[in-house]
């Protein structure tokens, strides 16, 4: 098969760059629907741009390229053996290009082996099919948004909600409940693969299986599409907004699918994707390997610029930031204030905040910005270059954060989703801030940074090492301040109050 190589190679590098034309459509109506001027709408106007960006440079959409899924149907007779190396070999030449970020790490012994190859990575369904074509699919979706999946066992009892039966109603409550919950963690607007039935290990396939169907679909069970639709209309009613900012989109997609259960068990899953929903398939020719046609893709329609302005509107009240910052500067600024980082931080995600735990900072850290973040780096020569470099979940770091202001003098924290009661109290205490960047905004953050200028825990792996990155004009906006406020914890107390509205009698 001659064509196979490449053919793999560019399944991969769309699926990574360039968002499928209904994806494009949601979050171009998405954006058009939200209010202008407030923070989600900023939040939307920077993933619009990040998305033209990738699609224009080929460069990856999030940083975070996600558990590489495929789903293959093979005619009789395909050699699936082979067909599995040759998808391996894509996988690891497409994270050589820099288009994957290398993310398989050894769940023993930590070790990230480079080239998202490793035990049961990448992921792989392969059946055998009637038709005389290779049928591969591929979704890529990424830790933040997979963290917010959700399985359900009716009856529960959920907040907000109160108890979920094992009815039709009940599972209407799990998805809303799973929306609320996700808040901006998965980088919202979202889309929701969902599984009624099965057990605990097959529904969350299926459901996941559900983000293979195109988001204008119509579910031809009448009574899911009925749901489906419920559901869309609903979850965007909670207020959640893109990123969690607050704002009129939760969701661009819900998918529902059924499947028979144990007497004993009735599970809800829920598979969250984020917006950077990225989903492409292929047909190939069995015998050379080309590819005959892109699945999810009009051929007839181009692809679609989704920025209407710049990306980012400046309004002159963007407070400029040029690091080391002072206990005075992280004081003055209030939740909501507009920020524009010019200078050096350092990246600094999961392996960093552990290790800071026990060991000193390999740089000093006083004054410092510190960005959790996981970038995609491509070495040239002597030189290192970043190809992808947006926020990832803060959350995971709460055990930590505190401590790490506290031991180091940390005056800004730069991830996306907030983060909890411990750290707000760390920032108020020690006099420092948490900034939202755009989850996913990865092309959009990569622009901004000017230099590399070094790397400290190289071996963590390149996605937890410690970056340290000369930036100008990096946006993000204040949603925890050192006077106590908490954008985060305000959007989830409102929200959940909507949610209470929609309790059914
Ligand atoms: S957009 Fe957000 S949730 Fe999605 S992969 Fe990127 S960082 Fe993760």
């Amino acid at each position: 098969m001659e064509f196979l190589a490449g053919s793999l190679l560019e399944l991969i590098v769309q699926t990574s760059t360039n968002l499928p034309p209904d994806v494009r459509a949601a979050m171009s109506l998405t954006a058009a629907a939200e209010t202008p001027g407030t923070q989600s709408a900023q939040a939307l106007d920077i993933i619009c741009s990040n998305i033209d960006m990738a699609s224009g440079e080929t460069g990856a959409i999030c940083q975070d390229t996600g558990m590489p899924t495929f789903v293959i149907h093979t005619p009789v007779g395909v050699n699936q053996i082979q067909l599995r190396q040759a998808i391996k070999e894509a996988v690891a030449e497409a994270t050589r290009l820099g288009k994957l970020r290398p993310n398989s790490v050894d769940s023993i012994t930590g070790k990230n082996s480079g080239n998202n190859l490793g035990a049961e990575t990448p992921v792989f369904h392969f059946d055998q099919w009637e038709e005389d074509e290779i049928e591969i699919k591929l979704v890529l979706k990424g830790g933040g948004c997979e963290n917010m999946n959700a399985q359900y066992s009716v009856p529960c009892q959920l907040d907000h909600l109160g108890r979920a039966d094992r009815n039709l109603e009940g599972v209407r409550k799990c998805i809303l409940h799973a929306v609320w919950k996700a808040q901006g963690l998965g980088c919202a607007p979202g889309a929701l693969g969902v599984c009624i039935g099965s057990d605990r290990a097959h529904g969350y396939e299926l459901a996941k299986g559900q983000l293979f169907r195109t988001l204008d679909d119509v579910n031809p069970d009448p009574t899911l599409a009925r749901l489906e639709a419920e559901i869309m209309e609903e979850a965007n009613r909670l207020g959640v907004g893109a990123m969690g900012f607050g704002g009129k989109a939760s969701l661009i997609g819900c998918k529902i699918t059924a499947a028979n259960r144990l007497p004993a068990s009735f599970f809800v899953s829920v598979a969250y994707d984020c917006w950077a929903f990225r989903r492409l398939g292929v047909r190939l020719d069995p015998s050379t390997g080309a590819i005959t046609r892109w699945l999810y893709r009009d051929p007839a329609r181009p692809v679609e610029r989704m920025a209407k302005g710049e990306g980012f509107a400046l309004t002159g009240r963007e407070v400029v930031l040029t690091p080391p910052l002072t206990e005075a500067q992280m004081r003055a600024l209030k939740v909501g204030d507009v920020v524009l980082i010019t200078g050096e931080m350092f990246t600094g995600r999961d392996n960093v905040h552990a290790y800071l735990m026990k060991n000193p900072p390999p740089v000093d850290l006083h004054g410092a910005v510190l960005y959790h973040c996981g970038p995609v780096m491509l070495k040239d020569g002597e030189r290192w270059t970043v190809k992808a470099a947006g926020p990832t979940t803060s959350m995971r770091e709460e055990p930590y954060q505190a401590d790490v202001i506290k031991r180091y003098g940390v005056r800004a924290v730069i991830g996306k989703g907030g983060m909890g009661p411990k750290t707000l109290a760390a920032l108020q205490e020690y006099g420092a801030v948490y900034l939202n960047g755009i989850g996913g905004a990865a092309q959009f953050y990569a622009r901004t940074v000017q230099e590399v200028l070094g790397v400290n825990l190289m071996e963590f792996g390149i996605p937890e090492a410690m970056w340290h990155l000369r930036v100008k004009g990096f946006a993000a906006i204040v949603t925890m301040d050192a006077h106590g406020a908490s954008l985060h914890a305000d959007v989830e107390r409102a929200t959940g109050e909507v949610l209470e509205t929609l309790q059914k009698a």
